[in-house]
């Protein structure tokens, strides 16, 4: 995961480990190494900018801590640092205060936003919840079996009025069936497209004043990189997005989204797809994935 950042950020800072003094020659060289690691993961040039500004400020003023040596201690600011960029503490999934929870899933087509539904309902039925997934992508050929496909190999219920029935529809009708079947949290599947368009916008709106949904979570893969971010901003501006679900972290994504997403739009990742497997979504905590970067 990430390998070459981590390889290159490993190597710039390797270099300081063992220091027992250090030069402001050497902070220099390793920032610039830092700096062109980053660039080459795809991070945007000014979180870049950023990011090695605030550690060349704090490991020049650094308060020394006698425990670390002046290597180690850079070491530490940069991992606190990436941590903080990722967004710091884990974003948490907020639940409705009275149920259901009501997630309606957005994103682009193929960024995984089915298997991520299936995926989160294994999540929150490991926590006793009892989820129901809504097949509301009316317009990928085939998206709403692919759901029920998923929903009969993980024994979770979805629920489907067919592709011909308006989205906004299904999504008022499932929460009656919720009510029903006794189901505490809903996750609705959205139709995507290839490209961002108002009219998959204005639909999304529509969908979100009907169901008034506790979260809506936007599902960006981590492979797309900086394009992930562009589309991230503009789901948010429309929509208001509250999370993130990082897909295809597995694969060789180089980490521009993983550590831009939040810095660019403000909306914290809350999950990461780790593979096509459908087992719980993973919650995703900022300072794991700072530290398995720097080994
Ligand atoms: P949707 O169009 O957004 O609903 O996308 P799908 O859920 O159908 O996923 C598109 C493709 O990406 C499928 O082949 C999935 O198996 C694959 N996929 C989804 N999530 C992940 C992930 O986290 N890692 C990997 N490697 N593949 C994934």
């Amino acid at each position: 995961m990430l390998e070459s950042l981590s390889n290159s950020l490993q190597s710039a800072l390797n270099r300081l480990r063992g220091k027992g003094r250090l030069t402001e020659a050497d902070v220099q060289e390793a920032m610039r190494e830092i700096r062109l690691a980053l660039l080459a993961a795809d991070v945007n040039v000014k979180v870049v900018r950023d990011f090695v500004n605030r550690v060349r400020e704090r490991a020049v003023g650094q308060d020394l801590q006698k425990s670390l040596t002046p290597g180690q201690q850079v070491v530490k600011i940069v991992y606190e640092e990436l941590t903080e960029l990722m967004g710091g503490a884990q974003a948490r999934i907020q639940m409705a205060s009275k149920p259901p929870t009501v997630v309606m899933l957005v994103g682009l087509q193929g960024a995984g936003k089915t298997t991520a539904i299936a995926k989160l309902g294994l999540a929150f039925r490991q926590h006793q919840h009892r989820p129901l997934l809504v097949a509301a992508d009316v317009y990928r050929p085939a998206a709403i079996d692919q759901l029920k496909v998923l929903g009969k190999q993980i024994d979770i219920p979805v629920f489907d009025q067919g592709a011909d029935a308006n989205p906004v529809d299904i999504a008022k009708a499932s929460l009656a069936e919720a009510e029903r079947a006794g189901a505490d949290i809903v996750l609705i599947d959205t139709a995507g497209r290839l490209h961002i368009d108002d009219q998959l916008m204005e639909e999304l709106e529509g969908m979100k004043a009907a169901v008034q949904p506790t979260e809506i979570l936007l599902v960006v893969d981590a492979m797309t990189g900086q394009d992930a971010v562009h589309v991230a901003e503009t789901f948010h501006q429309r929509l208001g997005v509250t999370g993130v679900i990082l897909t295809k972290l597995d694969g060789d994504a180089r980490g521009g989204a993983a550590l831009t997403v939040r810095a660019v739009t403000g909306c914290p990742i809350k999950y990461v797809g780790l593979g096509e497997k459908i087992e719980p979504l993973e919650p995703f905590h900022p300072d794991r994935l700072a530290s398995r970067i720097l080994g």
